[in-house]
């Protein structure tokens, strides 16, 4: 029997998460407290940061910025994965249908504080809505494929562990 991924919380960290093991074909098993639609995710409004285009200089840029934002206190190689790594999630998030702000030259871009040049992609005030209708949409295709599973109004407990091995957890 194929053993199912369980995933704590469903705001737009849960979701794709889940997203990403149902397409690469791992069962899993998606809980939370509330309902997607009303966790943190859906009030974040500014955007989401990626560089579109400037090649090894504004990756550079970006993680400067990043790392100084978070007062040196930040992962230097978790913030780096997440500049390299920005540009394709956003493409792959507008694939999923989230209607980001456009020009003919591809999304627009506002600079938000903390950034020395634009690098934010937004959809008008209300990205992080967005961005999480788009994905739970595309999550509830996989649920009716029976890949995910959605526990909704179910609390995380504790894991239930055996020595080192986690068997599970008390919802
Ligand atoms: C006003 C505002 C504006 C923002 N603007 C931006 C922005 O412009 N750009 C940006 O990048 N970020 C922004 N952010 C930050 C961003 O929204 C968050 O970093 C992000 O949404 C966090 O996502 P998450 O999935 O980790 O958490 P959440 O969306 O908070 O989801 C947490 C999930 O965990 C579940 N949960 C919690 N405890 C339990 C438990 N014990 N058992 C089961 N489930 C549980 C909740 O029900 C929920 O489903 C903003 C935040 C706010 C508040």
């Amino acid at each position: 029997m194929k053993r199912k991924l369980i995933i704590i919380g469903a705001g737009l960290a849960g979701l794709s998460a889940a997203f990403t093991a149902a397409e690469a074909g791992f069962p899993c098993i998606l809980v939370s407290q509330q309902p997607s639609e009303r966790s943190q995710s859906v009030l974040a409004e500014g955007g989401i940061n990626g560089e579109q285009s400037g090649g090894q200089t504004a990756l550079q840029s970006h993680w400067q910025d990043t790392m100084k934002a978070g007062s040196g206190l930040s992962d230097p190689n978790a913030v780096r994965n997440l500049v390299r790594g920005a540009s394709e999630i956003i493409c792959g998030l507008m694939d999923l249908g989230t209607p980001f702000q456009m020009t003919e030259e591809g999304p627009a871009l506002r600079k938000l504080g903390g950034h020395t040049r634009p690098r934010t992609v937004y959809a008008g005030n209300s990205t992080g809505k967005a961005i999480l209708t788009a994905l739970a949409d595309a999550v509830r295709r996989q649920e009716a494929a029976g890949l995910v599973t959605r526990m909704d109004n179910h609390r995380f407990r504790k894991l239930i562990l055996q020595e080192e091995r986690c068997l599970g957890c008390f919802v």
